[in-house]
């Protein structure tokens, strides 16, 4: 066993982070990983943190390792944001704790889930201390593509690219780590695109699979505009209810750690101005990270959809044995491949595609959701 177990399908990444690891001549003090969403980057980054603090280089069973990865290392701290942007004050507090020797491990890991998320002030505020470190300090920024990150930032760091793992190996992970069968872990890595975190939901939850189900029913729904309304409805409601099966108890239970802190009381049916503002700061915050998961999965579903289109023109060409994203909704992805031409299914793809843009946008997801719905119609 070794750290990097839990890396699927990167043994090229692996064996360059290794290497820095055994090799002080090939070991830098900043790095940036990049990689797609769901290609694994964050558990690199953490492997890479585990084995820089294990005495045998990566072990996986020491304490050093166990801590590393599971987040509770001292010397090892992970800056994951669900904000839009990290702020200048998280950079700051990031570059103070740089400036210490580690307490207990080899180095100080700094780990920033999201580099792409810095922006021109918290940027700025971190370059000195990316360039300049101390001794026993490494950066390790991870972001989905070099273009996503700062300049500035980027011409500091040394960058390793992660590539999108098989789905072979992911489905292998899933055997191993979760104890799929073989079978349903393929068929989940097919369905998720290549993406673990998604492969793993799919394989393991039944909700997921059924809401997965209805986003691809859509392709054979829509026959007018009645029915296209109603299916951007159908996708902002399967957006809404995942949104509060992750997000409302977290969001509660935030707000009362909120108000004990500040000693006030829960059931109190008007507070004193100083815990009305902090607790409207809070919910101003929720409300953003609701915003964005909303976005987010909105994004997934239709690049669920969109591969519906992309298995018609496969089965169409008639290269079917090159693999189906959709395989376990065969019967679907054939009655798209027979009742649209391939210059229709490649317009249902664009308009997918601009829907997308205007999500990302910030255009509200049923405007956008509509719009592209009336160019997803069947003929009847
Ligand atoms: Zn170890």
């Amino acid at each position: 066993m070794t750290v990097w177990d839990d890396v699927v399908g990167q043994d090229e990444t692996v064996a360059t982070l290794d290497r820095a690891v055994r090799d002080p001549a090939a070991m830098t003090h900043a790095w940036l990983l990049t990689g797609p969403p769901g290609s694994g980057r964050s558990t690199a980054a953490r492997a890479f943190a585990a084995a820089l603090q294990c005495a045998e280089h990566g072990c996986g069973t020491c304490k050093e390792c166990r801590t590393a990865l599971d987040g509770t290392h001292a010397d090892v701290t992970v800056l994951a944001t669900e904000n839009m942007q990290i702020g200048v004050d998280t950079a700051r507090d990031l570059v103070a704790l740089a400036a210490r020797s580690p307490s207990v491990g080899r180095y100080r890991v700094l780990l920033v889930e999201d580099a792409d998320r810095l922006n021109d002030s918290s940027g700025n505020a971190l370059l000195k201390a990316i360039e300049e470190p101390s001794e026993r300090t490494v950066w390790v920024l991870c972001a989905p593509s070099l273009e996503d990150v700062l300049v500035t930032i980027r011409s500091r760091a040394r960058h390793v690219r992660l590539r999108i793992p098989p789905a072979q190996a992911i489905a292998d992970l899933l055997h191993r780590r979760d104890g799929i069968d073989h079978a349903t872990a393929l068929t989940a890595a097919r369905a998720a695109q290549n993406h673990i975190g998604i492969a793993r939901r799919l394989a393991r939850d039944e909700g997921a699979r059924s809401r997965r189900a209805d986003t691809l029913a859509l392709a054979v729904r829509i026959d007018g505009v009645g029915t296209a309304v109603r299916g951007a409805e159908q996708l902002v409601a399967i957006a809404t209810a995942e949104r509060d099966s992750a997000l409302s108890e977290r969001h509660a239970t935030e707000k009362a750690t909120l108000l004990e802190q500040l000693g006030a009381d829960p059931s109190a049916r008007t507070q004193p101005p100083h815990v009305r503002s902090q607790i409207s700061a809070l919910e101003k915050e929720q409300k953003k990270r609701e915003r964005r998961f909303i976005t987010d999965v909105v994004d997934r579903c239709l690049v669920d959809l969109l591969s519906v289109y992309r298995d018609a023109l496969v089965v169409q060409s008639g290269a079917g044995d090159i693999g189906l994203v959709n395989e376990d909704h065969r019967q679907l992805v054939d009655r798209v491949a027979l009742a649209l031409r391939p210059e229709r299914i490649l317009a249902a793809m664009d308009a997918i595609g601009t829907a997308r843009e205007r999500v990302a946008a910030n255009v509200p997801p049923q405007l956008a959701l509509e719009a592209m719905a009336v160019s997803l119609q069947l003929p009847r």
